[in-house]
């Protein structure tokens, strides 16, 4: 069981030279000191966190299937299969709650994401906006518990196919804009959480541009224009 104060805040991460600040092109929002205490990057089995929820990767169903749902089914027990049963399936790009059961999660938040692939009847657009319903919907959700802390996985980027990047521009945009907004300020803690090497890569490079760290300018290699106008003796 891994429990929250041993899940490294990005603000312990930049300390510790694990993230690095991004080039200041590549920047996509301001930097907040407040937001780097409140967002971590962890790789592992989310099924371990002892946070107030956990999000599942679920299909429509809701009543299980392989990746990390059948992970989170397995380590929450029957009980987790009996609740999802009650609750007649979730629409694409929406989430829906239930207890944690045998996890050390005290919830799941079981969202549906899109299942990606170029050639489907609905665009690109379409999947990105129901993606980040899903990110959204759970977010929400979480607020509407009074939870402090969730841990979500790449969802649909497994089975369902999301193109990595484009996924985790999604996830962190929203989530940008979630732990920022007035409601979103009582969430102590967002989690994303990672599995494999080339996911922990996307987020390494993606992360810090959303979640910047808050550095002194840095020297610049460029002659200032004084020294360039000085000549030189
Ligand atoms: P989807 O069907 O939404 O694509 P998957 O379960 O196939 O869902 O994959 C979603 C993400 O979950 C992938 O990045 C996968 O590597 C990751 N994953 C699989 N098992 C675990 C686990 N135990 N803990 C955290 N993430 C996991």
């Amino acid at each position: 069981m891994i429990w929250l104060k041993n899940v490294k805040t990005i603000a312990q991460m930049y300390k510790e030279g694990l993230l690095q600040a991004p080039r200041q092109a590549r920047v996509k929002r301001a930097p907040k000191v407040e937001l780097l205490e409140r967002i971590s990057l962890f790789q592992g089995d989310i099924t371990k966190l002892r946070v107030d929820a956990i999000v599942n990767a679920a299909n429509k169903s809701l009543l299980g299937g392989g990746g990390v749902d059948g992970a989170i089914h397995a380590a929450a027990g029957p009980k987790l299969l009996s609740e999802c049963r009650e609750l007649n399936g979730c629409l694409t790009g929406q989430s829906k709650i239930t207890r944690g059961y045998d996890l050390p999660a005290a919830h799941v938040i079981h969202t549906v994401g899109p299942v990606y692939s170029f050639d489907s009847s609905s665009g690109a657009e379409a999947k990105a906006e129901q993606l980040a319903s899903c990110y959204k919907t759970s977010l929400q959700l979480a607020l509407e518990n009074s939870l402090k802390s969730i841990a979500f996985p790449c969802v649909s980027t497994g089975i369902y196919g999301y193109p990595i990047e484009d996924a985790t521009h999604i996830a962190l945009g929203v989530a940008r804009d979630f732990a920022e907004s007035e409601e979103g300020s009582k969430l102590e803690r967002i989690i994303f959480t990672i599995w494999t090497q080339r996911d922990k890569g996307v987020y390494e490079d993606l992360l810090p541009l959303y979640f910047p760290p808050v550095v002194e300018e840095e020297p610049s290699d460029e002659p200032t224009a004084e020294a360039a106008a000085t000549p030189e003796t």
